[in-house]
């Protein structure tokens, strides 16, 4: 199969960069490995989107696919395994399809980090204390990691819990210095060090701490132990240390004809709106540099 633009990963960042191409009327595929929607399926409630006061991440793809389908859109369902170049285009393969496109949006996103956390019922729990964090007001919860978004959520989130306290596998914060006085003077927050988080359910977590089990009552838990961006497709991209691919303000990656977009790329907010922003941006910039004229 050829075409103009193959857009890897059919998040919120690849679905927008569909819709823009679409409404240009550019020829392009975009393949998704899993379900179309990609992280946001799982926010129970959005409520910072401008414009929309709640909705759930779910109800919210539905919408931009039933716009997106009001277009001639060529989805493929599929995992990409490996991107090559063949002469001044690439080939993308997926397990059953081989597709020659002349230009590539990658927006893979971001996977959670694997933890060795059994969580045993999603109902209070959370990855994102800015989505969910108002679920919580005056209860006492967890945060599962001190790096610097778990202890920059749980300094958010003491201000709406009654108290926060957060759990590290490890003696000392891996937070930077600054988060962490700021989060040590917060009356509200306590730190736990040295227990290794093992299960959460809804109304409890068990952690190993001196080679004993124990458990602990909360109200609401929230995993910060990290994502990883899903860039391992494609090497030929500059990338920094964590994998996470640098592009220029038009969202071009170091290679030509290349372009990223969302929370795979350096410097993203792993924002709905933002990864939103960076699809509609490459699209309009591939659009600009396959026609060389405005958009
Ligand atoms: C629980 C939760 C709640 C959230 N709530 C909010 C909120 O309320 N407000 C907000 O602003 N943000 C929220 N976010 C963040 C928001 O979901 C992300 O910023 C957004 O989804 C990023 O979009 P993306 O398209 O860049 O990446 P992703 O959503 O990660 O999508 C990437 C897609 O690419 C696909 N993919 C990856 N590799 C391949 C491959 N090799 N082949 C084919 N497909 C591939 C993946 O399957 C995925 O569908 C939340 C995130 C989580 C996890």
């Amino acid at each position: 199969m050829k075409t103009r633009v193959c857009i890897v990963g059919g998040g919120p960042a690849g679905l927008t960069a569909s819709l823009y191409l679409l409404r240009a009327g550019i020829d392009h595929v975009i393949i998704e490995k899993n379900e179309y929607g990609g992280n946001i399926l799982e926010a129970i409630s959005i409520k910072n989107y401008p414009g929309i006061v709640d909705i759930s991440g779910r109800e919210y793809i539905m919408c931009l696919r039933s716009q997106i389908d009001l277009y001639d859109g060529k989805f493929i369902r599929g995992s990409v395994t490996n991107i090559e170049r063949e002469g001044d285009k690439f080939k993308i393969s997926t397990k059953r399809r081989e597709i020659v496109s002349d230009y590539l949006i990658i927006a893979t996103g971001t996977k959670r980090l694997s933890s060795g956390i059994e969580i045993h019922n999603f109902d209070n729990t959370s990855f994102c204390a800015l989505c969910d964090g108002s679920n919580f007001k005056g209860k006492s919860i967890s945060v599962i990691g001190a790096g610097n978004n778990g202890v920059d959520s749980a300094i958010y989130l003491s201000n709406i819990a009654k108290d926060v306290t957060i759990f590290s596998d490890v003696d000392a914060p891996s937070c930077d210095h600054t988060t962490y006085e700021m989060a040590k003077n917060i009356e509200n927050i306590k730190f736990e060090f040295n227990a290794k988080v093992t299960d959460v359910y809804r109304d409890k977590l068990v952690y190993q701490k001196d080679g004993k089990e124990v458990e602990f009552e909360t109200e609401g838990t929230f995993i910060y132990i990290g994502f990883t961006p899903e860039t391992e497709i494609f090497d030929e991209v500059k990338k920094d240390e964590y994998g996470y691919i640098y592009v220029d303000k038009n969202l071009k990656t170091s290679v030509d004809k290349v372009y990223a977009c969302g929370d795979c790329i350096e410097g993203s907010f792993g924002q709905l709106v933002t990864a939103q922003a960076t699809g509609a941006q490459a699209a309009i910039s591939v659009g600009k540099e396959l026609r060389k004229c405005a958009f």
